[in-house]
C-alpha cells in the first residue's frame, strides 16, 4: 500500500472562518474504520500532532489555522493506521505563492476586501465541485464514462459520487443581478426564471466553474460559468468576479447539506 493512502487531498483556507479545511478520499475502502492523524507544521519539519479521525470522515475543520494573520505557510501530512501498521503520507500545503513578500500583499487585500464584504457583502458557503475521484455508480457508463442522465441524486450531477467537497464559509458581495425572465427549459419545455449575479470574491482557494455559491439568507444557490474573466489578473488573481447562474429548485445542488461534520 505504501503511502498512497489519500487520493484528491485538498487543504481549502477559509478568510470567512479563519480556519482551514482538510478534505480527501480513501484509495480503498478497506481502510475506511481506519484512524487517521493529522499533523501540522509551520516549517515542513517539526510537526505538531493537532488530532486523530476516522479514516472515513473525508474531512476535518482545523480550527487552529489562523489564516488571516498568518506569517508562514503551513504544512499538513496524515499518518494512517491499518492493522497496527503505519503509513505516512507527502506533505500538503494550503498555497503555492511565490515568495513571503507575495504572501504579505496577498494578505493586505484579502485583510482589505474582508472588511467591505463583513459589512456589505453577503455570507455564503462556497461548495467546490470535484473534477476527480470514484466515478457515480448511478449516472455514468463504466463502459464510456459518458453521463446518462444530468438529474442524479447520487452525485449531485457532477459524476463523481458525493459531488463536492465539504462546504467553506466565507463573504462575497454581489456585483449585479440580472433577471432574463421566463426562459423555456431545453429539456422539459416548462418556462423557468432565469437569474444571473455577478459576485466579487476572494478567489483562494481558486474557483472553477461549477462551484456553486450558496446564500444562506435564502439557500439560493448559483453555480459558476464555464466562462470567466479574471479583473485582477497578476499576484494570483487574489480577487475575481465571477459569473454565475441561479439554479432552479428542482436542481440536485440543493440536496448538499451544508454542516461540515
Ligand atoms: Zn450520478
Amino acid at each position: 500500500m505504501g503511502a498512497a493512502f489519500l487520493k484528491d487531498v485538498r487543504v481549502i483556507p477559509s478568510y470567512g472562518n479563519n480556519t482551514c479545511y482538510l478534505s480527501w478520499d480513501l484509495t480503498d475502502s478497506r481502510l475506511s474504520s481506519s484512524t487517521l492523524r493529522i499533523f501540522k507544521s509551520a516549517n515542513g519539519a517539526e510537526w505538531q500532532l493537532i488530532d486523530e479521525v476516522v479514516a472515513v470522515a473525508g474531512a476535518y475543520e482545523d480550527v487552529t489555522h489562523n489564516v488571516r494573520n498568518r506569517v508562514a505557510t503551513y504544512f499538513y501530512k496524515f499518518e494512517l493506521i491499518h492493522n497496527s501498521s503505519v503509513f505516512v503520507s507527502e506533505t500538503y500545503s494550503p498555497i503555492q505563492l511565490d515568495s513571503l513578500r507575495e504572501m504579505g500583499i496577498v494578505n493586505f487585500i484579502v485583510n482589505e476586501e474582508l472588511k467591505y464584504m463583513r459589512h456589505g457583502g453577503s455570507h455564503v458557503a462556497v461548495l467546490k465541485i470535484k473534477t476527480s475521484g470514484t466515478p457515480c455508480p448511478d449516472c455514468v457508463d463504466p463502459e464510456t464514462g459518458q453521463r446518462l442522465k444530468e438529474y442524479c441524486s447520487t452525485c449531485h450531477g457532477t459524476g463523481y459520487i458525493n459531488g463536492y467537497y465539504p462546504p467553506i464559509m466565507t463573504y462575497v458581495r454581489i456585483l449585479n443581478e440580472k433577471n432574463e425572465g421566463l426562459i423555456s427549459d431545453n429539456d422539459s419545455g416548462a418556462k423557468i426564471q432565469k437569474i444571473e449575479r455577478t459576485f466579487r470574491v476572494i478567489n483562494i482557494p481558486f474557483y472553477e466553474a461549477g462551484d456553486i455559491i450558496v446564500d444562506l439568507k435564502t439557500d439560493d444557490r448559483y453555480q459558476v460559468s464555464p466562462l470567466q474573466k479574471f479583473e485582477f489578473r497578476g499576484l494570483s488573481a487574489v480577487i475575481a468576479h465571477l459569473n454565475t447562474e441561479l439554479l432552479n429548485r428542482d436542481h440536485p445542488a440543493y440536496s448538499l447539506l451544508l454542516q461540515t461534520s
